[in-house]
């Protein structure tokens, strides 16, 4: 298991927003489940932009918060052609000069787990994955926290 941090609103992206793109500068060897961090830094100027708009961000939502894991993911794959210059149908999260990070089967948490990140991608103590496991593993539904979208 391994996890990254990402900054508000993109982290909700991925965890609500069906954002399956994780760009990032460099690429990865790993794949399997990643568990989607949110970080404590907030990218202030993208909380208005139609994309995240069109995922529906909404900041009184449970997984909107800040230092905690929100969500768990499948990495399978790390698309190169955008830092070849190259053509690519990662769709509309994928960004230019930038690995892409491919994501599959994004399972909200039916809660955040508060916890600290580092720099990506980072390996979760035992307790953390023991966590969430237990807690998607007993999530009747995951998204009963819902509120007026
Ligand atoms: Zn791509």
């Amino acid at each position: 298991m391994q996890a990254i941090s990402v900054r508000q609103p993109w982290a909700f992206a991925i965890a609500r927003g069906g954002k399956t793109v994780y760009n990032h500068a460099l690429p990865t060897a790993y794949r399997g489940p990643l568990l989607i961090h949110a970080s404590m830094r907030v990218d202030l100027a993208s909380c208005d932009s139609p994309l995240i708009r069109s995922a529906g961000w909404d900041p009184s939502d449970p997984l909107a918060t800040l230092g905690a894991v929100i969500a768990l993911a499948e990495l399978t794959d790390v698309c190169t052609a955008a830092v070849h210059g190259e053509r690519c149908d990662c769709g509309p999260w994928a960004e230019p000069q930038r690995y892409h990070w491919r994501l599959a089967d994004v399972r909200p948490l039916p809660r955040p787990i508060v916890a600290l990140g580092r720099v990506d991608p980072w390996i979760p103590p035992p307790s953390l994955v023991s966590e969430v496991h237990a807690m998607l593993a007993t999530a009747a539904k995951p998204a009963t926290l819902d509120a007026g979208r």
